[in-house]
């Protein structure tokens, strides 16, 4: 469903993203882990071109990518994205917040979307805070209603930054349960977390990235009890 073919990107002379292949067929949750400033977060900007990547290819459903115009906000809207930070806009009530996309982008009638916005909230357990304003919710609550807004959009795959690494630790669980609840249910996702136990719990595939690169690719049983390479190796003696 997504494939990276050859991506390479730089920040100036640093190579951020080297000769990234990665294929992510439909379905499947793939956890992509590694140390700070391996490219993590610019692998996720890149595949919905939030970052223009300076050669290779990124093919979605079967559609390679364009650099920019009409073609690519269609095919940016089959890429759902959350963040660290939520990026809820303030003084639109939760339910403006996920009707906004579509309504606005896909021309779906204001009832029809509330509707369906409804249901998406009411799935991530935040229905009963419709009519609030963001500021007036929890960071794990505002974190779901970026989830269902994201959501909101169909997607064909939705990628994750690090959604639980701006929340109290009390509040991470009913994010990643959100998260697991939609891996279940089929939904392609790629997913930057720190979260092992979510990666053991809901990830087909593990990628370990470090300096730009994909070093290690599998499931996460053989990542986590015999990582094969020793940066894998010493990363996740860190960790515990
Ligand atoms: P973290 O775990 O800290 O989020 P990451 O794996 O997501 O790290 P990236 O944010 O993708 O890492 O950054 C990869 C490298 O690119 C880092 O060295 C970072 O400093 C650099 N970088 C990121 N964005 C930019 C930018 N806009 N301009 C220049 N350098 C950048
Ligand atoms: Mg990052």
């Amino acid at each position: 469903l997504v494939v990276l073919e050859g991506v390479n990107k730089y920040f100036g002379n640093l190579h951020v993203l080297q000769d990234i292949d990665l294929t992510v067929t439909r379905g499947e949750v793939v956890v992509v882990i590694g140390p700070s400033g391996s490219g993590k977060s610019t692998l996720c900007r890149a595949i919905n071109r939030l970052e223009p990547i300076d050669s290779g290819t990124i093919t979605i459903d079967g559609q390679v990518m364009p650099e920019e115009g009409a073609a690519l906000a269609k095919l940016r809207a089959d890429v759902g994205m959350v963040f660290q930070q939520f990026n809820l806009f303030a003084h639109k009530t939760i339910l403006e917040n996920v009707t906004l996309g579509p309504t606005k982008v896909k021309g779906v009638k204001s009832d029809k979307a509330k509707r369906q916005c409804m249901e998406l909230l009411e799935r991530v357990g935040v229905a009963n805070q419709s009519d609030k304003y963001p500021a007036q919710l929890s960071g794990g609550q505002q974190q779901r209603v970026a989830i269902a807004r994201a959501l909101a959009m169909q997607p064909k795959v939705m990628l994750f930054d690090e959604p639980t690494s701006a929340l109290d630790p009390e509040m991470i669980n009913e994010v990643l349960d959100v998260m697991t609840g939609l891996a279940r249910e089929g939904m392609t996702m790629i997913v930057v977390t720190h979260e092992m136990g979510f990666a053991r719990r809901a990830a087909h595939r593990v990628v370990f990235m470090d300096f730009g690169q994909i070093v290690e690719e599998s499931t996460p049983e053989e990542f986590f009890t015999n990582p094969r390479s020793s940066r894998a190796q010493d990363f996740l003696s860190k960790l515990l």
